[in-house]
C-alpha cells in the first residue's frame, strides 16, 4: 500500500491588524473562576492549577460552523480567555511573565461535558472530552500592548442573544502571569502556544443551530454556529 502524506499545513490565527499568528501547542487551564470551579462540584484550590492540553489543529476561527460532535449528548461551551505566547522561555518570573505575551483573544473551550465527567468520575485522562476537531475556536488576537493588563474586564457568553455565562478576568483565581510561571516551570514555553485561562460560571449545552458569540471586553468578539452532526 502506498503511504499518502500530505504535510501538515500551519494552523494560523488571524491578527488585528491583518496579520497572522502561527498555532503551536493549547494548553487549557482547569477551574480558575471560584464560580465555575463550584458548578463543576469542586472546591477551587489557588495553590494548584491544573491543565489539559489540545491539537493545533482543533482550532477554528471566527464565523466557523462546527459540526455537533459525535460520541456526546452534553456538547458544552466555555467562553475563556486566551493569551498567546510570542517569547518563549523555561522556568519564567511571574514578574517578567507578561513579556512573553504576543496578544490576547477570546476562545471556546468547546467540551463533550458526558465524556469529560465519565473521564473524572473513572480517573482517566480527558482527551475525549476535551481534545477532538473544532472544540478549539479563537477570535482574532489583539496585541498585548493594545489590550493592556488582562486584570479585569467583563467575560461573557451569548447563545442566541441569550446570557448564559459572564464573570470578570479580575476573579481569575490564577491570572495570566502566574499560569506563565506555572506552566513554563513543567514545558519549555515556545512562540505560538495558546493558552486558554478558564472559563466562568455558566456553561451549559449547545444545540445544532445555536449561535454563540463570546465577548471579553476590549477584545474583538467570536461568533460561533453549531452545525449538524457531521454525516
Ligand atoms: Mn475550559
Amino acid at each position: 500500500m502506498t503511504l499518502v502524506f500530505e504535510p501538515q499545513r500551519p494552523v494560523l490565527i488571524p491578527t488585528v491588524g491583518d496579520g497572522h499568528f502561527p498555532v503551536r501547542r493549547l494548553f487549557c487551564i482547569g477551574r480558575n473562576y471560584e464560580e465555575h470551579a463550584r458548578e463543576m462540584g469542586t472546591a477551587p484550590d489557588p495553590e494548584a492549577p491544573f491543565f489539559f492540553t489540545k491539537f493545533a489543529e482543533t482550532v477554528v476561527g471566527d464565523d466557523a460552523t462546527i459540526a455537533y460532535p459525535p460520541g456526546t449528548a452534553n456538547y458544552q461551551y466555555e467562553v475563556e480567555l486566551v493569551a498567546a505566547i510570542g517569547k518563549g522561555g523555561r522556568n519564567i518570573r511571574v514578574e517578567d511573565a507578561l513579556s512573553h505575551v504576543w496578544g490576547y483573544a477570546v476562545g471556546l473551550d468547546m467540551t463533550r461535558r458526558d465524556l469529560q465527567m465519565e473521564a473524572r468520575g473513572k480517573g482517566r485522562p480527558w482527551d475525549a472530552g476535551k481534545n477532538f476537531e473544532q472544540s478549539a475556536p479563537v477570535g482574532v488576537l489583539t496585541p498585548a500592548q493594545s489590550f493592556g493588563l488582562p486584570t479585569r474586564g467583563r467575560i461573557e457568553l451569548k447563545v442566541n442573544g441569550e446570557v448564559q455565562q459572564q464573570g470578570d478576568l479580575g476573579d481569575l483565581i490564577n491570572p495570566v502571569d502566574r499560569l506563565l510561571a506555572f506552566l513554563s516551570g513543567l514545558y519549555t514555553l515556545e512562540p505560538g502556544d495558546l493558552i486558554y485561562t478558564g472559563t466562568p460560571a455558566g456553561v451549559g449545552p449547545v444545540v445544532p443551530g445555536d449561535v454563540m458569540v463570546a465577548t471579553v471586553e476590549g477584545l474583538t468578539p467570536l461568533t460561533v454556529t453549531v452545525g449538524p452532526p457531521q454525516p
